[in-house]
């Protein structure tokens, strides 16, 4: 059997829900368990309507759920006729009338607890998963829907729950893998699950991906494939380098790197499962089924590149935080504060894209976002530790493959190809996948193309 996941950008209006009806329909001898993400925004539609509520906004939180709703029913009504329209058109008008019926409990709380917030964003998912199999029962694929708070099992980290793989695993073989032994197709939400207890909970935003591999894990798939809208994993960033192609294929470790530095081709939690399955993610296009996309996982022959891809963050923020004290007790200090250290930011949840420790001094490159969101008391916190500098607008361009491991020639190449840009840092291991280099956010697209041009554009010897 296969694991078949489609995001909300391939599943965003009545056509793109045909081609994924069509893109299936040519699956079924290998027995896909189809796990669907929210149509294309309807989470953040969602978002916006629980905090408007929260905020005693009810007109723009009425504007944003009657925006979704009659999206939603416009897109079933392109879809169906008959009968099937008015039986997903009930389930969909009785899905929004729960909907508003919690949201109105957040009027009144003048605030979104995070496990509220979980149930509220759940309906995106039961909704388009109403809407898909509903369409293809229509169109004639014996689609089964099942609700994933049945099988996937999480803790109660509502916003990024993290599933229990034994629990999960049991009730998939249980609920999931007889509707597939009769012959059905199930279709199933990602993104969330439920506690023991039968909360509702969801394992972070764009957590389909992960929803996906565990699934696949779990009844040991023989491939999990990932439905977007774009072609694959790319050599960078299309959008920023018009150059870029698909890469044919990287190994788990590659993707995990530079989805963790990065690359959104993928949640950077859906590789794990996969990987400890041993089960080859392929990254496709739901646009362009016909094309090979990326295979994570798979091993062949092929050119030998020392890099796959280019991928980028910012903007970045450089934490300087010098531990100066009295000489002499240097490396007793040091070792105490950087416990120090590494305690707070874990107690704080923020973790480091780079952290370097040389001598009496340590250095942080964080994504900017998230020092915001941990706030002042942070910063606060750190000054305790030692006396810090702060620079901002930075980015961290990184050239991941694992061709690159050992080759003594890459430092160079990297340090001529963009020599004119000015470097706050390179961090290169001569055994690791993943080269970094610290720059201005303003020059992420001078070094990307040229750091293409070097690694991509031209023949290796
Ligand atoms: N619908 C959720 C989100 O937009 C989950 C997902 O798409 O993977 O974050
Ligand atoms: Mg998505």
């Amino acid at each position: 059997m296969i694991v078949m996941k489609f995001g909300g950008a391939s599943l965003q209006d009545a056509e793109a829900i045909e081609r994924v009806i069509e893109i299936i329909r040519g699956r079924l001898e290998r027995r896909p368990v189809v796990v669907v993400s929210a149509i294309g925004k309807t989470t953040q539609g969602l978002l916006d309507a629980a905090e408007g509520s929260a905020a005693q906004n009810s007109k723009s939180a009425l504007r944003a759920v009657s925006a979704l709703e009659r999206r939603h029913q416009d897109e079933v009504a392109k879809l169906l006729k008959g009968s099937a329209l008015a039986a997903v058109s009930k389930a969909i008008n009785h899905n929004f009338r729960e909907l508003e019926k919690l949201l109105e409990g957040l009027v009144i709380l003048g605030t979104v607890p995070p496990r509220g917030l979980d149930r509220i964003l759940s309906y995106g998912e039961i909704l388009s998963s109403i809407i898909v199999s509903g369409a293809m029962v229509d169109r004639g694929l014996p689609a089964s829907q099942i609700d994933a708070r049945r099988f996937m099992i999480t803790n109660d980290k509502f916003g990024a729950a993290s599933p229990l793989f034994e629990d999960t695993k049991g009730l998939l073989s249980t609920r999931v893998r007889p509707l597939l032994d009769e012959g059905l197709l199930p279709v199933t939400q990602g993104f969330i699950g439920a506690t023991r207890g039968g909360a509702t909970t969801t394992l972070g935003f764009e957590g389909s991906d992960y929803s996906a591999t565990i699934i696949g894990a779990a009844l040991d798939a023989e491939d999990v494939e990932i439905w977007k809208n774009v072609s694959g994993l790319m050599t960078t960033d299309p959008a920023i380098f018009a150059g870029a192609r698909t890469v044919p294929r990287c190994s788990y470790a590659e993707a995990a790197e530079l989805t963790r530095l990065g690359a959104k081709v993928l949640h950077y939690k859906a590789i794990h499962p996969a990987a400890a399955a041993n089960i080859p993610v392929h990254i496709l296009n739901s646009r362009k089924p016909a094309e090979a996309g990326t295979a994570v996982g798979i091993k062949g022959a092929e050119a030998i590149t020392p890099f796959k891809s280019i991928t980028y963050i910012r903007p970045v923020t450089l934490l300087n935080i010098f531990f100066d004290d009295q000489a002499g007790t240097a490396s007793l200090l040091e070792a105490s504060k950087l416990r120090e250290l590494t305690a707070l930011l874990e107690r704080r949840e923020v973790s480091p894209l780079i952290t370097i420790v040389s001598g009496m001094r340590a250095l942080l490159a964080i994504e900017a976002k998230y020092l915001e969101a941990a706030s002042t008391a942070l910063m606060e916190e750190l000054a305790r530790i030692g006396r810090i500098e702060t620079e901002r607008r930075r980015a961290i361009v990184t050239l991941v493959g694992e061709g690159s491991n050992g080759r003594i020639d890459i430092a160079a190449r990297v340090f001529t190809a963009i020599k004119e840009i000015e470097v706050g840092l390179i961090l290169r291991e001569s055994s690791s996948t993943a080269t970094s280099i610290v720059i201005d956010q303003a020059d992420v697209e001078r070094v990307i193309a040229l750091l293409h041009a070097e690694f991509f554009d031209r023949a290796e010897s």
